[in-house]
């Protein structure tokens, strides 16, 4: 894959992300950060591509707030987007990361997705050697956390 590695504060990124969608879906998104900026290594694009599949699919499947974190850990970066929707059943986890899988089409099919948004996010934190962790209870929501090394 071709990268443009840049440093850049993921901060800023979702701030501006979550603003913008927050607009246009009229929904509340709140960012929680520790302290102003959160620098990185990587590429800018991908990472906010990255981000709006997450926050996207956030909103399709919850009606409440969602909340975004990010904040240092390790030696990297921690992303965090939770919302308190529909939730996905512990079985459907290890496959919701595959190209063209949907949890249960017929609970999907007013949402209209194509069930690639989560196969891209796994490439991008591929790319950046992360990785992915689900919490998630059907009734309660989701969270989905990354963490990406900071290569500073
Ligand atoms: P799109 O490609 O447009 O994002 P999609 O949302 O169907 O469509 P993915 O983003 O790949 O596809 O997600 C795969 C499946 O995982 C979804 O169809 C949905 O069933 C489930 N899923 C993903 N995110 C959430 C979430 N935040 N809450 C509940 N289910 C989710």
């Amino acid at each position: 894959d071709w990268l443009n590695v840049t440093r850049f504060d993921v901060a800023s990124v979702v701030r501006e992300l979550s603003e913008v969608l927050g607009k246009t879906f009229q929904r509340e998104i709140r960012v929680h950060t520790d302290g102003h900026s959160v620098q990185m290594k990587g590429d800018k694009d991908k990472i906010r591509q990255l981000l709006l599949i997450l926050i996207d699919n956030a909103i399709k499947y919850s009606k409440e707030p969602i909340d975004v974190r990010i904040r240092p850990h390790k030696n990297g970066i921690k992303l965090e987007v939770t919302d308190y929707g529909i939730g996905v059943p512990e079985s459907e986890i290890p496959y919701m990361f595959e190209r063209f899988y949907r949890v249960d089409e017929a609970r999907n099919r007013s949402t209209g997705g194509s069930g690639l948004g989560l196969s891209i996010a796994k490439k991008i934190v591929d790319i950046h050697e992360g990785n992915v962790e689900v919490y998630s209870k059907p009734g309660n929501g989701t969270t989905i956390s990354i963490q990406l090394p900071r290569k500073i």
